[in-house]
């Protein structure tokens, strides 16, 4: 799928969106002008001041020169971060040294910080733990996924793969396919129903599309998994932190994803591995290393799996990250992850509207593929450009102009709305910087 070149590639995008016919977004109608501007300003106010959550953005270390909408990518910093570090390195490493491992719970640190991610993702108890990264969690869930699905049915013996998959998750699903005997082959979500069938050992799919934010339909796609006697495996990393997952009440099997996008877990966190109580004892990890097994502390030569999440550790954990993080999920205290659902939708739709009033009628157009529905959106928006070879000129200037977002090939600005940070005024000065930017109306 990379080897169109850019243009033709924007335009499949753009073909397959469902928002290509959203007036909302697509940068026509008659440009905003003065009164209309100050109107999406004014209520910018007025939405922030009537934000249940907008309290909690001071929990975050923040500069007040700057819209940050790269949550997406990397979390903003927690401010009570820095002070559980220097505590975990003057303390506990520095003055403890190898007794931390006992007296400051650091063996026990990925199974105690999956308790705190479990219920942002809708998991019951001892089904989540924090190792590694995404795309180690992965090899472990695809892996394991087919040996379950062979246990039965031996000649199960297709991988199916989200066709717009972050890459990590298709060249990790070949070697999956390797290690096991399978084959991948790579479907667009919606047509997975169509191409299960009795060959179908698992099917992989990304929760969130990374570049369009699109939102799978989770459960008719774990339903159709099963119906067809396949294990399903999601990949939470746009998901995780920004909007109701409920894996146990949908019965997901594997899931994984990373705490540094919307959990805000700092640079390189370690990310979580979900395995379904039911299935814990029948996973066999293909990392079986020393922290997964039964009594670690025999060092015995043979391998016997522990019982539970634990089994989906490998190796010593990283502390100072997992510290790091364990101290940002902090930032969850007494916040609901539905409340969160319903401030990223006004979000989004609201800097949709000031994206059709600021940036219509520019040099450079603008045209958004995420979808308008709200059943099918995650937590960012994609704006196409038109023509897509100035989109990487535009973020630079939008960044230049201190309103961070990212750029992703062949022509996508994308905009990551965390609405524990994200303010209504935010959105507003986004889309007004990008009307500048691209000489859209003022
Ligand atoms: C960000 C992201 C990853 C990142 O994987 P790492 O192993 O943490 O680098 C994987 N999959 C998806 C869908 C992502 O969005």
């Amino acid at each position: 799928m990379s080897d169109r070149g850019p243009v033709e590639a924007a335009d499949a995008l753009a073909a397959g969106s469902p928002a290509a016919e959203d007036p909302a977004a697509a940068g026509e109608g008659p440009a905003a002008v003065g009164p209309a501007a100050e109107a999406l300003a004014a209520e910018a106010l007025a939405l922030d001041a009537a934000d249940p959550l907008a309290a909690l953005r001071e929990r975050f270390v923040l500069d007040p020169a700057t819209v940050y909408l790269d949550g997406n990518s990397l979390g903003a910093l927690p401010k009570a971060v820095e002070a559980r570090l220097a505590d975990v390195v003057s303390r506990e490493w520095g003055r403890l040294r190898i007794r931390s491992w006992e007296e400051s719970g650091w063996w026990t640190m990925p199974e105690r910080v999956g308790e705190l991610v479990a219920p942002l993702i809708g998991a019951g108890p001892g089904q989540v733990v924090v190792s590694d990264s995404t795309s180690v969690n992965l090899l472990k869930a695809l892996v394991g996924a087919v040996r379950i699905a062979r246990e039965q049915a031996p000649d199960r013996g297709e991988l199916l793969v989200d066709a717009a998959t972050f890459p990590t998750d298709g060249y990790i699903a070949e070697s999956a396919a390797r290690l096991t005997g399978c084959t991948v082959r790579a479907v667009p979500p919606e047509e997975v129903p169509a191409a299960l069938g009795p060959r179908t050992a698992a099917v992989l799919l990304n929760h969130v599309d990374y570049r369009t934010g699109e939102l799978r339909a989770l459960p008719a796609l774990t339903s159709a998994a099963h119906a067809a006697g396949a294990l399903a495996v999601w990949d939470l990393c746009h998901s995780a932190g920004a909007l109701p997952v409920d894996l146990d009440a949908h019965g997901v099997d594997f899931a994984v994803g990373c705490t540094y996008k919307f959990l805000n877990g700092g640079p390189g966190s370690p990310a979580f591995l979900y395995v379904r109580g039911a299935l814990q004892d029948r996973f066999d990890s293909p990392l079986p290393g020393w922290n997964s097994h039964a009594d670690p502390f025999a060092m015995a030569p043979d391998y016997t799996p522990a019982s539970g999440a634990v089994r989906g550790r490998v190796g010593t954990p990283d502390i100072l990250s997992m510290a790091a993080l364990e101290t940002s999920l902090g930032v969850w205290d007494g916040v609901g992850i539905r409340d969160v659902r319903a401030k990223s939708l006004a979000l989004t739709d609201f800097f949709l509207r000031c994206v059709a009033a600021h940036a219509g009628g520019g040099a450079v157009g603008v045209r958004s593929l995420t979808p308008a529905e709200h059943a099918r959106r995650g937590s960012q928006v994609a704006l196409l450009c038109d023509p897509p070879e100035q989109a990487e000129a535009v973020m630079k200037e939008l960044i230049a102009r201190g309103v961070v977002g990212d750029f992703r090939r062949p022509g996508v600005l994308r905009f990551g709305f965390t609405p524990l940070y994200t303010s209504y005024r935010d959105a507003e000065r986004a889309a007004r910087v990008l009307g500048e930017v691209i000489g859209g109306a003022r």
